[in-house]
Formats: C-alpha cells, sequence, structure tokens
C-alpha cells in the first residue's frame, strides 16, 4: 500500500468534547498519558497492582526471546480469585455481579457471593471429572450466567477454556475440539434464539464422533427440550454442580499459565488459535474496562452485547468486568425478540449506564427506525462504546443522538483477539471525540502507522497500523504452531507486530482504521479503503449498510462493487443504483465510484457479527467460496449469488 490513500472527504466535522461533569470525575485524566510515555513499564507494573497476587511480581515484562513475551513472570495470582472472591472479602458479596435477562422473559440477578459459590462448585465438578490444572476445556454454550461460571470455573484450577460460539457447526466445533485437544466439552440442552427453542447438544454429539479423546460432557439444563443421552460420557450440570461444595480454596498460579485459546473470526481466512495467559491479560483487561468505559463500581450498570464465544465476550464481559467488580446484564437473545426494541427496553429496566456492542448492530438499529429507541426511557446511558469494525461516521452519529440523547461520549475501540484488550480509544473524560475515528494509542500502547518500506507515515498518510512494542495482554502465541505466530504477526515488520489493519493518520495524528489490508482496493493506481466507500454509501439516506469489495478487472487491475442493504422503505431501481454511484462520486471523487452495485437483503456476517468481504470477493470474481464455518447464516451466500448471474 503506498501513501496515497484516500483524503477522508467525509463530511462530519463535528467534534465532540468530553461532558464536563465526567471529565472532572474521570477515573483516567490525560496525566495517565504522560505518566505511561514517561516510563511504560513502570506504568503497566502499577496497573498489575489492581489485582491480587498471592506472590507479588518483581518482574515486569521479560522480552528476552521475542516476539514470545513474559508479562510479570515470576509473580503469582488466582484469575478467579481476583474476578470473585476478593469482591466478597472486601465487603461487596451482596452487590450484583450479573442481572441475567433470558430472551423469553426470565431471568435472575446473581450476587458476588453466589457467584463465588457457584464457581467454587463447579471448580470442584470439574475436579470430579478428572480435569486437572494445564488441560483444555471447551465450553458451547448459550449466553447464559452458566457460560461465566464455567471460564471461571476453568481458570480457577488452571485449566485453559477454549469457549465456541454456540451455533457453530459439528464440523467447526470438532475441528477447534481436536486442534486444542480438549478433555471435556461444557454445553447446553440449548438456548433460546428468535422465540424458539435451539438445540446445541446434537452439534455436540455429532462432532464428537470424531473426537474421541473427549472423556465427558458436562451439560447445562435451559429449555429442557429433549436430548440424546450417551451414559456413562454425558454428565447433568446441575447433578455435578449442584452437589459440591461451595468451599474451593483457589490455587495461586503463574501469571503466564494458560487461560484460554481463542479462535479468530475468520474474516480474512482460517481461523487461528490465540493463546492468552493469566497475570499481564488480566492486568490490561482490567485497567482498559476501568479507563475506556470510567466504570464506578458502586453505580454503574453495564451491558456489553457480545457474545461469550467472541474476545469481547471474554475481555470485557467476563474478565475486565468481573475484576474490577462491576454490575453488569447479560442477556440471552436476539435484539428483535419480541419487538425491535428489546435492547432499550433491557437498558431502561435495569438502569443500564455503559453500554458496549457493535457497528453492525448499530447500522440495524437505523434501519429499523429512530421510533423505535425513542419510545424508552435511555436517560440511564452515560458512555457509549463500539467494537469490531469501523464505525461510519453516519452510525457513530446516529448512535450518539438516538441512543446517547445528544450528550454520551462514545468510545471507538480498536483491537482484536490477538491483542486480548483494546489498544486504541479515546478516553471518555479526556477525547474530543471525532465520529469513525479510534484516534489515540491508549495510556502504555504503542501504535503507529507505516509504508511498505516500515517508514512511519507523516500525518496525514495512510499505510498499515502496527504496534510498536509488546503489551500485557498480548497472545503469546498461535496454539501448537509457534512459527506461524511469528510468521503472521512479526514478520512483515521488523521488531514489530503487524495488526493485518489498514489505517491512515490524519493532520491531528489520529488514528482512523481503514479495514483489513487484504481488503484494500488498487484501482488504476489508487488504493482505495472498502471502510471509506462503505462509509460513503451509508451516508446516503436511504442505505442502511454496505459492504465494499475489489473485484480483478481487466482495464483498471481491480474494479469496486458494492453491496447494499437499503434502508426501511426504498426500492430497487436502476435510478437509485446510479444516484448511490454518483453519491460516492461526490463524497469521496470519482476513482472511488463503484463499477457495480448490488442491493441485497442480507450480508455474509460471522457470529461476531463482522461482514465477511473475502466470501463477496469470492462472489465477484465468480470463484469457489472459500472458508464458510464462521457464517452465522450460509445460506446468505446463495441469496447472494443468485443476485449475480453473469461474471462481472
Ligand atoms: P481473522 O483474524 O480470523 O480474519 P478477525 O480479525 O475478524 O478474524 P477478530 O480478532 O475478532 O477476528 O477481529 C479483529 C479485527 O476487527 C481487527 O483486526 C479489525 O479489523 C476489526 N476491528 C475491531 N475493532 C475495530 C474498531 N474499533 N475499528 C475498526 N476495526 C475494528
Ligand atoms: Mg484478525
Amino acid at each position: 500500500m503506498s501513501n496515497e490513500s484516500l483524503a477522508n472527504l467525509l463530511k462530519e466535522e463535528r467534534r465532540f468534547a468530553p461532558p464536563a461533569e465526567l471529565a472532572a470525575a474521570a477515573n483516567v485524566t490525560a496525566a495517565a498519558y504522560e505518566q505511561a510515555a514517561a516510563d511504560r513499564l513502570g506504568f503497566w507494573a502499577e496497573q498489575a497492582r489492581r489485582l491480587n497476587w498471592a506472590v507479588e511480581p518483581t518482574e515486569t515484562l521479560d522480552w528476552s526471546n521475542p516476539p514470545f513475551a513474559k508479562w510479570f513472570a515470576d509473580g503469582k495470582l488466582n484469575v478467579a480469585y481476583n474476578c470473585v472472591d476478593r469482591h466478597v472479602e472486601a465487603g461487596h458479596g451482596d452487590r450484583v455481579a450479573i442481572h441475567f435477562e433470558g430472551e423469553p422473559g426470565d431471568g435472575r440477578s446473581i450476587t458476588y457471593a453466589q457467584l463465588k459459590d457457584e464457581v467454587s462448585q463447579a471448580a470442584n465438578a470439574l475436579l470430579e471429572l478428572g480435569v486437572a490444572k494445564g488441560d483444555r476445556v471447551a465450553v458451547y454454550l448459550p449466553m447464559i450466567p452458566e457460560a461465566v461460571v464455567a471460564m471461571l470455573a476453568c481458570a480457577r484450577i488452571g485449566a485453559a477454556h477454549s469457549v465456541v460460539f454456540g451455533g457453530f457447526s459439528a464440523d467447526a466445533v470438532a475441528s477447534r475440539i481436536q486442534d486444542a485437544d480438549a478433555k471435556l466439552v461444557i454445553t447446553a440442552d440449548g438456548g433460546y434464539r428468535r422465540g424458539k427453542p435451539t438445540a446445541l447438544k446434537p452439534a455436540i454429539d455429532e462432532a464428537l464422533a470424531k473426537c474421541p479423546e473427549v472423556r465427558n460432557v458436562l451439560v447445562v439444563r435451559r429449555t429442557g427440550q429433549e436430548t440424546a443421552w450417551t451414559e456413562g460420557r454425558d454428565v447433568w450440570w446441575h447433578e455435578s454442580v449442584g452437589r459440591q461444595s461451595t468451599e474451593h480454596a483457589p490455587e495461586a498460579h503463574d501469571a503466564e499459565q494458560p487461560l484460554f485459546i481463542l479462535y479468530t473470526s475468520g474474516t480474512t481466512g482460517k481461523p487461528k488459535g490465540i493463546l492468552h495467559t493469566s497475570g499481564g491479560y488480566l492486568t490490561q483487561a482490567a485497567y482498559t474496562h476501568h479507563a475506556v468505559f470510567d466504570l464506578k463500581p458502586e453505580s454503574d450498570v453495564y451491558w456489553c452485547t457480545a457474545d461469550i464465544g467472541w474476545v469481547t465476550g471474554h475481555s470485557y464481559i467476563v474478565y475486565g468486568p468481573l475484576a474490577n467488580g462491576a454490575t453488569q446484564v447479560i442477556y440471552e437473545g436476539t435484539p428483535d425478540h419480541p419487538h425491535q426494541g428489546r435492547f432499550w427496553e433491557i437498558v431502561q429496566k435495569y438502569g443500564v449506564t455503559i453500554l458496549y456492542t457493535a457497528p453492525t448492530a448499530i447500522r440495524t438499529f437505523m434501519k429499523w427506525g429512530d421510533d423505535i429507541p425513542a419510545k424508552f426511557d435511555l436517560s440511564s446511558l452515560r458512555v457509549l462504546g463500539s467494537v469490531g469494525e469501523p464505525i461510519n461516521p453516519e452510525a457513530w452519529i446516529w448512535y450518539r443522538e438516538h441512543i446517547g440523547g445528544g450528550h454520551c461520549p462514545i468510545v471507538d475501540t480498536w483491537w482484536q483477539t490477538e491483542t486480548g484488550a483494546m489498544m486504541i480509544s479515546p478516553l471518555p473524560g479526556v477525547t474530543e471525540t471525532k465520529p469513525g475515528s479510534a484516534q489515540r494509542a491508549l495510556p502504555g500502547i504503542s501504535a503507529t502507522v507505516v509504508d511498505d518500506e516500515a517508514r512511519e507515515v507523516p500525518d496525514g498518510s495512510g499505510g498499515y497500523l502496527v504496534l510498536t512494542e509488546p503489551w500485557p495482554s498480548m497472545l503469546r502465541t498461535i496454539w501448537g504452531d509457534d512459527q506461524r505466530y511469528i510468521d503472521t504477526y512479526w514478520s512483515r515488520f521488523e521488531g514489530r507486530y503487524f495488526a493485518g489493519d489498514g489505517a491512515k493518520k490524519d493532520d491531528d495524528g489520529d488514528i482512523w482504521l481503514l479495514g483489513r489490508v487484504d481488503d484494500v482496493m488498487l484501482v488504476s493506481g489508487h488504493n482505495i479503503s472498502t471502510t471509506e466507500v462503505e462509509s460513503a454509501l451509508v451516508s446516503h439516506p436511504k442505505v442502511a449498510e454496505s459492504a465494499v469489495v475489489g473485484a480483478t478487472d481487466a482495464t483498471t487491475g481491480q474494479a469496486i462493487v458494492a453491496f447494499v442493504i437499503l434502508r426501511g422503505t426504498a426500492a430497487d431501481s436502476a435510478d437509485l443504483v446510479a444516484e448511490l454511484r454518483d453519491h460516492v462520486g461526490r463524497t469521496l471523487g470519482p476513482i472511488a465510484k463503484p463499477k457495480r452495485i448490488l442491493i441485497v437483503n442480507e450480508l455474509p456476517k460471522t457470529r461476531s457479527g463482522k461482514i465477511m468481504r473475502r466470501l463477496l470477493r469470492d462472489v465477484a470474481e465468480n470463484r469457489t467460496l472459500g472458508d464458510v464455518t464462521t457464517l452465522t447464516d450460509s445460506s446468505v451466500m446463495d441469496l447472494i449469488q443468485a443476485k449475480l448471474p453473469s461474471a462481472p
């Protein structure tokens, strides 16, 4: 990629200062940037003291064998103790940890004291089933409290969990179980989605035909639906966990004890098994959750709408919030059941103050209409977060206006499964925000943008996003494949972590994420980012969502092909397509005009809501589709292919 990526000509120039009241009482002020810049390792050593260590670390970073990092290596701690017991010991046992909202409307609130009992019981059950420190446990559950309990129980005994999205196919589950060599699978009879009980266990039964190493399946009863049973292998959670003692002494594990393996979402290729360890990971998850959301555990009600099968659910439902003693909402189901205002009803019901969701959800809410959130009292909200994809300026403004009451700061948080925790984001009490930009590396994090020759680009130019120093919650390797770890992340630029994302720095030096490097288009010698063309399309009043790809073209190298979902009542027509092409031409320049625009009803997305552009590129170039195992719904691809009868 050269420096000459398109200037950002999108018209959104508004800037939003932090609310004065929030800034005055903010957990983190501008001084944190200076402190961390002056002594980065000292800064992280101080953040590690947020945790309770059984043995305090004396060493911060061991980078003697790069790119294999060790953080706080001579320290020992128990992650589950830090997320649960210590809050009870500090007198907060009666504080609600989890307000669980089931899709059918059932629910329960679990205090920290109750969570401690449940996690201890589950830890005892795992031990009874022969799970030992260092083993792997696969978790395939709906969004129910037992998912959190299962993860913490693994952490407590030093077994690594590997959470697989509930709803992945049997094949996708089997390959992950095999790759991690899991001994135990924790699942449920089913979960509720879109108003119906949806079975989960059949996929496990099918997967396990290929996984002879799995000794037991621990099954949570959630829906009560009929479930096939393998005697001797399958065990009910309520029987096995329910009869255990609520006493379990947490052992102190090494800071580098593996905590979990998690597979990436697969938007760019075959998923990678990312390994995270304990002390550094928990330090950064806790610090960023405290800093970026300005969490006040005594008064905030926090809600992250992610699934625990995604890294966001690991770091910002389980580990960060619980390490910080937060009260949070966990919702089982879909946003449109039984009506399209379900999320806002939940915000109103629990008085949610901090909401963390994804651009894909925000664009869906835009499509459904402003009148839906307007029916609910959202005045409790004070900070809004976004994660997963670049957020289009149009969607950012909509989020602020229609959800944030025109006053909530928005934190657009850039990070990856590999980074373990947030890396680039505004701070709500410090940053003057810019719609569409993640802006600046967090205190203690070093990020920049470089060109093909690894030279840092000047302000106003684009290139590749790199991280220039190791960070506490960084992945330690790709599970079982150190060489792939080196090749994927540390070989493109000497001594720097290659994130795989394109980015640019604006004239103030703020960072704008431009989508995957693999997705950047080269049209008649110009680099054009998919993100910018998509944002230009979404800024048209009739467009709700779009995905743009570059398809091989005989004359221009690549031609821009756009897939567009319309808002509410807008109808497909040749005139509209021409209007959209002109709109992009006017917004970004004639070179960025899509050659083809296809109006579609759905886009292929991963379970975490990310658009899978590589599949659209396969379609646009008439190729057989690549790996579709992480798609939410693979029938979407048939519908899109039907729209494209001939070669481009
Ligand atoms: P794979 O690596 O298998 O292709 P993936 O990268 O989609 O999967 P994740 O680790 O869940 O899996 O996603 C991380 C990516 O999501 C980032 O590299 C970036 O492209 C995108 N992303 C996340 N947050 C943001 C954000 N705030 N702004 C822009 N992009 C973001
Ligand atoms: Mg990735």
